[in-house]
């Protein structure tokens, strides 16, 4: 593995830290940590993408900025996130969008938006997008054919599934963890559960730091919102996927149905997830955080944002004459958080879940 100057920095704080050890009881990383002398590269990623950046050994450390010694292992260990990203994307040419991820996610989204509206009106006269619509079977299709609108979500989709899987894999194989841990139940029911729970960001029980010394349990809570928003909203599509293609049901449907109940739970939920997290970060403290990550963070937050609130607003429009536009602006959102999903800040979800399940075997071999 490419040895990073971050990760010359996060070595030479790690050696402080496992002769320190004050902050064992905050997370995975201290007692994962406690079971190394030295810290090659392959390790201080596997740390550094087990952290997952609750700020708490930054607040309560002595050697933390002024200190001469500047500890400051949440901003170094989000460096090391990012340049592993880049390091472990595939394809490789593709790792340059983490580079600038504000701007690629950003621009993704203005073109994927744009390609579907244009087609959307290129194909259909005026009268058929922009009249009065019912909410009856097939409505949608009139104005964005089915095929048109299948067949490109599900090739992004694939793409980002096989892209999220190479990648991770790379990191798995280059973070040195054993192949055979992939294998092992019990660890993957440990990792899966702290990944659910976030029990990595309750620190020492009371919470998570996010501009000082006091502690919250907020960031947790929109996490979940945020992630419990987006799986129903899955579920909805899911759902949907399964009366057209096996029941015969043709979108849309009733207010009371499945899968506008599940959409509709999901989209406030993601909204009320996103619109807090991005709240906190305008706030944070920019001394443990790494101020290149932003507008990346911000961009996807917007995204996902966009994808929800898009969607709600579909549901309020669909017997109206802005139906049409948006539904394209809608499906623009969807296809740009598929095509730049393997190359974003998403990409910390299965990173982490690997570090997670790497610890938990870790643990049990001990
Ligand atoms: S972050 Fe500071 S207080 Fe915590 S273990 Fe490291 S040196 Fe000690
Ligand atoms: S920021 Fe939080 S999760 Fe990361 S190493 Fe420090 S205490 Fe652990």
């Amino acid at each position: 593995m490419h040895e990073t100057d971050a990760m010359i920095d996060a070595r030479r704080y790690l050696e402080i830290c496992n002769a320190c050890r004050y902050c064992e009881g905050f997370c995975a990383v201290f007692p994962a940590m406690e079971q190394h002398r030295e810290f090659p590269a392959a390790t201080i990623d596997h740390l550094a993408n087990l952290c997952h950046n609750c700020k708490g050994c930054f607040y309560s450390c002595q050697f933390a900025p002024p200190h001469e010694w500047g500890l400051n292992l949440p901003r170094v260990f989000a460096q090391v996130r990012d340049d592993s990203y880049a390091a472990h994307a595939w394809p490789g040419v593709f790792a340059r969008a983490y580079r600038r991820n504000g701007t690629a996610v950003a621009f993704l989204a203005a073109a994927a938006i744009a390609l579907v509206l244009l087609l959307t009106l290129g194909l259909q006269d005026g009268a058929r997008i922009f009249g009065a619509h019912q909410a009856r079977p097939g409505a949608f299709y009139e104005v964005i054919p089915f095929g048109l609108m299948m067949w490109p979500a599900l090739l992004t989709f694939a793409w980002a599934l096989l892209a999220i899987a190479v990648t991770s894999w790379r990191f798995w194989r280059a973070s040195g963890a054993p192949t055979r841990a992939l294998l092992d139940y019990p660890s993957w029911r440990q990792a899966i559960a702290d990944a659910l729970t976030l029990r990595n960001l309750d620190g020492d029980g009371h919470g998570c730091n996010e501009n000082d010394e006091s502690y919250s349990r907020t960031r947790r809570h929109l996490h979940h919102a945020m992630a419990g928003g987006f799986m129903l909203c899955l579920a909805a599509t899911m759902v949907a996927t399964i009366y057209h293609h096996l029941l015969g049901w043709i979108a849309p449907y009733g207010l009371a149905s499945l899968p506008v109940l599940l959409g509709t739970a999901g989209g406030v939920l993601m909204l009320a997830g996103t619109g807090g997290l991005f709240a906190l970060k305008l706030r944070a403290d920019p001394v443990p955080a790494l101020p290149a990550q932003l507008g990346g963070d911000v961009a996807m937050l917007l995204l996902l944002a966009g994808i929800a609130l898009t969607g709600l607003v579909l549901l309020g429009v669909r017997e109206t004459g802005a139906m049409g536009v948006a539904l394209a602006v809608h499906l623009g959102c969807v296809l740009a958080f598929f095509l730049v999903l393997p190359y974003s800040k998403m990409m910390h979800a299965p990173f982490r879940l690997a570090a997670l399940l790497r610890a938990a075997w870790d643990r049990r071999q001990a």
